[in-house]
């Protein structure tokens, strides 16, 4: 893909991983205007912004990413020529109590933006207008559209879609629709398959946070059924370098996944925290004396872990951090919000 100048349009931008790509994007690639186009539900916050406000190649809107008006004014107005589309209800807890927004927000919302861009870019299938030719559709995914692996394995570009709960199902059904405009319409479509991130600027309810902010309070810190979960963390930067290169080089139509190879319980993660919190704020007490297990998330998947090797050995990615490094770089951050 040419960079030359033009405006892309991101979305969902003021949430945890949005707005870490955002600063990293506008600062590599100064040929690139951003328009964001958040809705600013609970998870948005325009504090994360704060360092682009005042850049000229950044602009804010706020609305729904499922308005269709909205949406066909920003791409005629700022003339659109790329999206890199991260919006969603993106919190499971949240899913298995109100599935409804999920569905909206991450099955309509992506087909209003994905509709809008055919039309926008394309003359009829396979078709591609002069000027637009080089337009992309890159769709932000989660692992947990595989569904949930046993001891060993991990999830592959080919391993079947198996989601489990409502909000892995609407993101798989997002998937679903992105391809289908590859293989219908010929659309330059791309998807990334992310596993767990975490860092900066992630949002109070996640469990990273949560923990942070528990142990500071010494208030529970509350750990679902027996804590041996795993996830595969990988830190938000190197997440936001991964898109970076799918959206540049990824071949169109293709889905890539990316992910750390930094499997951990959700146990070895609060015993590490506590122990960094044990050395840098040190109490009385441990802060481990507060880990309290508590009922267990319903339908809860047993354990996530990605192979990305078709990202590292087809476009050269590799994780800068590794989980030790990330880790501390992730609670300095917390220490510095919750006022420590
Ligand atoms: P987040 O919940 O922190 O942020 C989501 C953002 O989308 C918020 O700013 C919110 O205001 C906005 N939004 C929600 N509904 C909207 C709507 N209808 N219209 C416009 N904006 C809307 O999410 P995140 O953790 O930054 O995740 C971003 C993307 O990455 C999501 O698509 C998610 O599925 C995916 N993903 C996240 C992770 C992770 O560990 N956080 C891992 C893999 C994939």
């Amino acid at each position: 893909m040419m960079i030359e100048n033009k405006t892309i349009l991101v979305t969902g931008c003021a949430g945890f991983i949005g707005s870490n790509f955002v600063p990293y994007f506008l600062e590599k690639y100064p040929q690139y205007n951003l328009v964001n186009l958040d809705l600013l539900t609970y998870a948005g916050d325009l504090e994360n912004l704060k360092e682009v406000e005042q850049n000229p190649r950044y602009k804010f809107i706020k609305g729904d990413i499922c308005n269709l008006e909205l949406v066909e004014f920003l791409f005629n107005e700022y003339d659109i020529q790329g999206v890199i589309h991260f919006a969603a209800e993106s919190h499971v807890d949240n899913s298995i109590k109100n599935p409804d927004v999920f569905v909206r927000t991450n099955v309509n919302g992506t087909f209003t933006l994905l509709d809008v861009a055919y039309k926008y870019w394309m003359e009829k299938p396979f078709i591609y207008k002069d000027k637009y030719v080089d337009c992309r559709f890159h769709h932000i995914s989660t692992d947990e559209v595989y569904g949930t692996l046993g001891e060993s394995g991990l999830f592959t570009e080919l391993t079947p879609y198996a989601p489990n709960s409502p909000y892995s199902a609407s993101k798989a059904s997002s998937d679903m629709i992105v391809r289908s405009y590859h293989h219908t319409y010929g659309m330059n479509t791309v998807i990334t398959n992310c596993s767990n991130n975490y860092g900066p600027k992630q949002h109070d309810e996640k469990l990273i946070p949560t923990i942070i902010r528990n142990a500071l309070k010494g208030n529970p810190i509350p750990i679902y059924g027996d804590g041996k979960n795993i996830r595969d963390w990988l830190y938000v930067l190197d997440h936001c370098k991964g898109i970076d290169l799918v959206y540049h080089k990824g071949k169109a139509g293709e889905v890539y996944n990316i992910g750390g190879r930094n499997e951990r319980t959700n146990l070895q993660i609060v015993d590490r925290i506590c122990t960094i919190l044990d050395e840098r704020v040190p109490k009385e007490r441990s802060y481990k004396e507060l880990i309290t297990f508590v009922e267990d998330r319903a339908g809860h998947d047993r354990r996530y872990a990605i192979d990305a090797t078709k990202l590292e050995n087809e476009l050269g990615w590799r994780a800068d951090e590794n989980f030790k490094s990330g880790i501390i770089k992730t609670i300095e951050w917390y220490l510095k919000k919750y006022g420590k």
